[in-house]
């Protein structure tokens, strides 16, 4: 007899359909993992909206995903076991992935594009992608190790120093976790530039100073760096808006890391960014480390129960969609297949 399990399936422009489908049969190497949450980001949204370039409809979207085993592979952790997935999938051949360096594959794809994700009751994973957490993470606290990931992977290409001053255009979950990340890695002041009222609240509440636009960020930062600017600014925010600001606000031969995936290119000051003799870093999703570096942090004393989240059940898929493009009320939108709190 086939089991069976529900699952979000996108099926065109702003279609996601809850549908019974059939549980997948882990193969060889493969774990299965009953989903306890998926986190909803901004490649989620582009999936359902149509405007991601790899994804196909039919699929089952969801790359945040935080789960127990149901079945394993001999090497595989324990039946049992709460785990996370680095969700990335990578072809073992191109130069990068032969130099160490898989994260930037060629080839990269992603669980929950190029193959099934977690929207779903189940999903089936190679082990070797999977993370076991410590019991005392919650499966709450834990779904968050993927975009804590791309924290910690931001903060550690910015070669950070201990007071810092640090300059974050952006107040989503990415933008305040990278916050977080590198007030736990000992900047100094931070200050985060979000347009979004709700969100600028919460990023306060957190300790940040939080302000309006790209004007009100670059007078925060010349007073509190005696009119030099800040030594790193991370842009969190993606937005063509913003991106000739990232210079201007940043002090000589200081460094800035682009965390954000623009949608097309954008217009950056680059006589300032010679002027300054500063530093321009690319980032891109996080390295195997930087995962069991997330898991630890967790697990140690970054405190997250500041980040508001919402919880949607699986059959509301296209709420929380929705609420993860609206972007107030919950900094980050997570699913939850199964009804598990
Ligand atoms: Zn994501
Ligand atoms: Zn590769």
């Amino acid at each position: 007899m086939t089991e069976t399990m529900q699952a979000a399936v996108w099926t065109g422009v702003d279609a996601v359909d809850v549908r019974v489908v059939e549980r997948p049969k882990p193969t060889a190497g493969e774990v299965l993992v009953r989903v306890e949450h998926v986190g909803i980001c901004g490649t989620d949204l582009a999936i359902v909206h149509g405007v991601h370039p790899r994804a196909r409809a039919g699929l089952i979207p969801g790359h945040e995903i935080v789960g127990v085993v149901a079945a394993t592979t001999p090497d595989g952790p324990p039946v049992g076991a709460r785990v996370v997935a680095e969700p990335l999938i990578t072809c073992g051949a191109c130069r990068a992935c032969r130099t160490g360096s898989s994260h930037v594959c060629r080839n990269l794809g992603l669980y929950g594009i190029d193959a099934p994700g977690g929207l779903a009751d189940y999903v089936a994973l190679p082990a070797e992608v999977l993370h076991v957490v410590p019991d005392h993470v919650t499966a709450l606290e834990a779904v968050l190790v993927e975009p804590l990931a791309v924290a910690v992977h931001a903060v550690d290409m910015a070669s950070l120093n201990a007071g810092d001053t640090v300059a974050v255009f952006g107040g989503g979950p990415i933008g305040v976790l990278v916050a977080m990340v590198a007030r736990q890695a000992g900047a100094g002041t931070i200050v985060i530039a979000e347009p979004n009222e709700w969100r600028r609240k919460v990023a306060a509440d957190l300790g940040f100073v939080a302000v309006d636009g790209a004007d009100a960020l670059r007078e925060a930062v010349l007073d509190v760096t005696s009119g030099e600017g800040a030594d790193l600014t991370f842009d969190a925010a993606g937005h063509p808006s913003i991106t000739t600001a990232l210079a201007e606000v940043t002090r000589v031969l200081g460094r800035i890391v682009i965390v954000a995936v623009h949608k097309k290119p954008a217009e950056l000051d680059l006589r300032a960014v010679c002027f300054k003799e500063q530093s321009l870093v690319g980032v891109r999703v996080y390295t195997h480390q930087d995962v069991r570096r997330a898991v630890d942090l967790l697990a140690g004393d970054l405190d997250v129960s500041g980040l508001p989240v919402a919880s949607y059940p699986l059959s509301a898929v296209e709420e929380a969609v929705q609420a993860a493009a609206d972007g107030g009320g919950a900094l980050k939108v997570l699913v939850t297949p199964g009804g598990a709190a």
